[in-house]
């Protein structure tokens, strides 16, 4: 450890001259650590790194993690540490280098990174929590209580039979009886009756079902995985949609398990998904820890210390799973690895499958990245030899075949919300057969603008974002799906009076009412952000498709990602035109990634599925790459194109962005901001201030300035040493700002 400069011995409340110093990490929006005394009535841990400690913070107290111990601080009179919370280091050790290594990469302060990290009850200085559930057991002399018929009605004789069948959890008990069941179950461990009995974890029935025989390939990719074991080797596993990548992710986790490993698996989504959580709960025979945002924060907290254990178990979750505790770690798995929700998009701005890397080779195991349709920063590694491609290119189930996918120009179609007669026709003919239909269309609600046809001055418009609201015709509203302001409906036009409001566009609520008039014996199901709010519409939605009764559904691109539907044949795309044209770089990309995957739900058992992309730009020659060679060749041709401009994978971004209702304060700060960094590398270039792609959201303007370096290393070496003294600027005060490292959403 460094001493710093006129430094001073810290002299504790205790009178007690010491040289032991914590630095300590808060939770708070300071890129830096804050020094305590350690008084001398604490004990110190042997390893106090990584311990949570309460300490004296402003006018109250927090809760914050030891970074490091020093003997001396450059600052006088440091207050004193209040208590210990733990006695070793609450992070397992590849797990707290991860969290470091990213608080310098992402350059976010510290504090907040390990708060991100812990689930909140911990997070505000709850013990560890026990592994066991506390659970109530019937004693002996209980049963012949029971037996004797000593109690008369009443709670205490509903608990005590209750507990003759086995022992339960307390939470069970308070589920069934209340309060009054705890108050009985206190009253009766006084009088011997019943004991406290702590209960293993709840753990879902597993059955020992098996996988199918691999195929040739599958069987290749398991042991090129199985070979490397115990060290580090990322894998793309680069398989067409179907094609058995999960059954490989199964099989690895599977020889992890019977070494007596943990596995992590993240996934972009998991409450559109319980039938993959089923398939990995009925194939393994190891708990499965399903981390998603439907659990309590006491389940949360339970899951992770099952995690922390280190027992063989599986750990399956999105993002923010990335930061479970994995003492035993043996694989990782990242699928879908090129889906934008690993990366977290506010706050702390990390990339969930980029940090999983970093966390397999720091935890020493491999890793498998899975995608149909990988990144491209995934490929630029594949391209430089630091990950190694594993290719499966046929569909895996016996009479699975690609599905046959055909453009239809609908320039001279008359359409029915954006529906022409081929698709409509083709929907009829799949209904007819008793198979399923999914129809594509990335907009959600009934129509993106409403506009009045007499004036043609007027349509509705968020008023905070200068951005039109969409129609919501079942809720009556206009939303504003940029800041979710709403509305209800005028009825007549606010300028001119006149009723001849028109519904201009089309969205999923449109489709659903169009398709509904014209299949009215069928069900039509919609699934996008807006229906999958009841989690019970959902589920019943989900469970008619799964049934395999036929169906037309109607979604975003939540539908898009990992569904297996057999009977699902046919896939209409309304309208994706839209993407031809957008300025962001990364539109090809995304566009060839959505639509293979749309394409990839046709057609996955055993009849043959087919997918009609509507389009009135059949020339555009997207269309040319993706339909003679599908994704690889869309990949492939932008991998060129992104070398030939000088663009990510091979080049790196920063983007310093800011927002504010006071335009002043926006100009104010950047001027401050990149002042201080006049004297920086000028190979690193700099592009703005602008104002943002969205100028002004929620009342805020907003402005950004996008850095940009050749290497990695002048872009963070800049960052470093600017970034501290913006935090310092009083004039970021009056701004919220933030930079975005490796950012995703420019446009
Ligand atoms: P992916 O994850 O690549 O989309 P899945 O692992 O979900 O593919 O497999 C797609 C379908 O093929 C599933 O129904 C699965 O049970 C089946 N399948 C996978 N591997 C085989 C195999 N070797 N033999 C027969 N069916 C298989
Ligand atoms: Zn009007
Ligand atoms: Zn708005």
């Amino acid at each position: 450890m460094q001493s710093t400069t006129s430094g001073k011995r810290a002299d504790t409340n205790d009178g007690l001259p010491t040289t032991r110093i914590v630095r300590v990490a808060l939770p708070v929006p300071l890129p830096k650590s804050f020094d305590y005394a350690w008084p001398n009535r604490l004990s110190m841990p042997a390893e106090p790194v990584g311990c949570r400690v309460r300490v004296p913070f402003g006018r109250g107290e927090a809760i914050g993690v030891v970074l490091e111990t020093a003997g001396e601080s450059p600052h006088e009179k440091l207050k004193s540490v209040a208590a210990v919370l733990d006695d070793a280091s609450i992070f397992d050790p590849a797990l707290w280098r991860m969290l470091r290594w990213s608080a310098a990469y992402y350059h976010h302060p510290i504090g907040e990174v390990l708060a991100a990290a812990l689930p909140a009850r911990l997070r505000t200085g709850a013990a560890t929590p026990a592994l066991h559930e506390p659970g109530v057991a019937i004693t002996a002399s209980g049963r012949a209580a029971l037996a004797d018929g000593a109690l008369r009605k009443g709670p205490g004789l509903a608990v005590l039979a209750a507990l003759a069948d086995g022992p339960l959890p307390l939470s069970v008990l308070c589920e069934r009886f209340g309060p009054a069941g705890r108050a009985a179950s206190t009253r009766l461990r006084r009088r011997n009756w019943v004991d406290a009995c702590p209960l293993e974890p709840r753990t879902e029935l597993r059955s020992t079902l098996t996988g199918p025989a691999l195929n040739a390939p599958q069987q290749a990719a398991v042991e090129a995985i199985d070979a490397v074991r115990a060290r580090y080797q990322a894998f793309l596993l680069d398989g067409v949609t179907g094609s058995g990548k999960t059954e490989i992710y199964l099989r690895a986790i599977e020889h992890a398990i019977e070494r007596g490993r943990q596995a992590l698996v993240l996934v972009p989504e998991i409450a559109l998904t319980p039938q993959a959580l089923k398939r990995y709960r009925e194939r393994l025979r190891a708990p499965v820890l399903a981390l998603h945002s439907g659990l309590s924060e006491g389940e949360r907290a339970r899951a992770w210390a099952q995690a922390r254990a280190g027992d063989a178990c599986i750990v399956l979750g999105t993002r923010s799973a990335i930061f479970s505790p994995l003492p035993n770690a043996g694989l990782i798995v990242v699928d879908e690895e090129h889906d934008d929700s690993y990366k977290q998009a506010d706050g702390f701005r990390y990339h969930a499958r980029d940090l999983a890397l970093v966390r397999a080779k720091l935890l020493d195991v491999p890793i498998v990245l899975g995608s149909a349709t990988p990144s491209l920063e995934t490929l630029a590694l594949v391209e430089g030899g630091r990950i190694e491609r594993l290719v499966l290119n046929q569909r895996a189930a016996a009479l699975a075949r690609a599905p046959d996918v055909r453009l239809i120009d609908v320039r001279e179609q008359r359409r029915i919300a954006g529906i022409g007669p081929t698709a409509m026709a083709a929907l009829a003919d799949a209904l007819a057969r008793g198979e399923q239909a999914l129809v594509f269309r990335n907009r959600r609600g009934y129509a993106p603008v409403l506009a009045c046809q007499t004036c043609e001055q007027w349509h509705g418009e968020c008023s905070r974002c200068d951005h039109p609201m969409t129609l919501h015709r079942q809720a009556a509203q206009l939303v504003c799906h940029r800041c979710g302001a709403r509305r209800p409906v005028p009825r007549k036009c606010p300028r001119c009076g006149s009723e001849t409001l028109d519904a201009r566009g089309i969205g999923t609520e449109r489709i659903e009412s169009a398709l509904a008039g014209h299949f009215p014996e069928h069900a039509i199901i919609r699934i996008d952000r807006d229906s999958a709010r009841s989690a019970s519409r959902l589920d019943a939605a989900l469970a008619h498709v799964e049934r395999g009764a036929p169906a037309i559904l109607i979604g975003t691109q939540l539908l898009a990602k990992g569904h297996d539907w057999p009977r699902l044949t046919l896939v209409v795309v309304v309208d994706a035109d839209g993407a031809l044209h957008s300025p962001d770089f990364r539109a090809p990309e995304r566009l060839g990634q959505l639509l293979t995957q749309v394409a990839g739900r046709a057609g996955r058992g055993d009849r043959p599925g087919r997918v009609l992309v509507q389009t009135r730009e059949p020339e555009h020659p997207f269309w040319r790459q993706w339909l003679t060679g599908g994704y690889a060749n869309v990949a492939a041709a932008e991998l060129d194109e992104r070398r030939n401009s000088a663009l990510p994978p091979y080049r790196y971004q920063a983007l310093l962005s800011a927002e504010a209702r006071n335009p002043q304060a926006l100009a104010d700060f950047f001027t401050a901001a990149l002042a201080l960094a006049e004297t920086a590398d000028a190979s690193v270039a700099r592009m703005g201030p602008v104002p943002a792609p969205i100028p002004r959201r929620a009342g805020h303007h907003r402005m950004q300035v996008l850095l940009e370096s050749a290497t990695r290393a002048a872009l963070h070496t800049l960052l470093a040493a600017w970034l501290p003294s913006v935090f310092d600027l009083r004039e970021a005060r009056r701004v919220r700002w933030s930079i975005d490292v490796d950012p995703r959403d420019l446009y």
